[in-house]
C-alpha cells in the first residue's frame, strides 16, 4: 500500500522543526518509512506508539509525520544516545525498529569543502556573506541526497516482538506541603513527614 500521498511533506516538518537541516530529514525518511512498513495513514489518537532513543532534530520530523508526540504520550524518549526508532500500531499488532545504518555523502571535493566552510562559520566566525551562501549550497544537497535516497540504502529495520507499555498517564493530583501547588500523586515525594514537589523536596533535602 502506498501512503506517502497522504503524509504530511518535508515542509511541514521544517515549518514545525524551525529551520531545514541533515537530522530533520533523516527523521522524515525513518517516519515516513515507519507508516509505509505499518500501512497506516498519520494517526489522531494513540493507536500509533513511536520510541525514539535520541533526542535529536530528527524526533521533530517523527511527531509531525506519526503524530506522536511528546503531549499525547505516545512518544517515549529512551535516552540512550541511539540512533534507533521504533514504532507499534496498536491496531494492526505489528511493529518496527528502524535505524539508519549510513548516511550518503556529497562528492569527496565538495565534502571537504564543506567541512572547510563549516568550521569557518562555526568556530572561528570568520566567514564571508558568500562562504555562507557557498556553505548553505553545499547543505542543501546534502540534505537533498538523504530525501532521496533509497530507503534500504539508508535505513534497516526489524519486526518488533512486543507491544510497548502504554502506562496510564492520569492519576488524582494533590496539594504540596511546601509550594502549595497542584502535583500529580506518582510525582509527590516524602521528605520529614511531609509531601513534596520534586522541586520542593529537593531544597528541603
Ligand atoms: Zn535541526
Ligand atoms: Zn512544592
Amino acid at each position: 500500500m502506498d501512503i506517502s500521498a497522504s503524509l504530511p511533506s518535508f515542509d511541514e516538518a521544517v515549518r514545525f522543526h524551525g529551520h531545514v537541516c541533515p537530522g530533520l530529514a533523516i527523521g522524515y525518511r525513518v517516519a515516513t518509512t515507519a507508516m509505509q512498513l505499518l500501512g497506516v495513514d498519520r494517526p489522531r489518537d494513540e493507536e500509533l506508539v513511536a520510541v525514539v532513543e535520541n533526542d535529536t532534530c530528527a524526533v521533530d520530523a517523527i511527531q509531525v509525520v506519526t503524530g506522536c508526540t511528546f503531549g499525547k504520550g505516545n512518544l517515549v524518549f529512551k535516552d540512550y544516545g541511539k540512533g534507533g526508532f521504533s514504532f507499534f500500531s496498536r491496531d494492526k499488532s505489528k511493529g518496527f525498529r528502524i535505524r539508519y545504518h549510513d548516511f550518503p555523502m556529497l562528492p569527496e571535493a565538495d565534502g571537504a569543502r564543506m567541512e572547510q566552510l563549516k568550521k569557518r562559520i562555526h568556530f572561528e566566525g570568520a566567514a564571508t556573506e558568500t562562504e555562507r551562501r557557498e556553505y548553505g549550497e553545499l547543505r542543501g544537497r546534502l540534505i537533498q541526497l538523504v530525501l532521496t535516497w533509497a530507503a534500504k540504502d539508508l535505513l534497516d529495520w526489524q519486526p518488533l516482538a512486543e507491544v510497548p507499555p502504554n502506562p496510564a498517564r492520569i492519576h488524582p493530583s494533590i496539594v504540596c506541603e511546601g509550594c502549595g501547588e497542584h502535583v500529580m500523586e506518582t510525582r509527590i515525594r516524602e521528605v520529614g513527614g511531609k509531601s513534596l514537589c520534586i522541586p520542593c523536596s529537593k531544597e528541603a533535602s
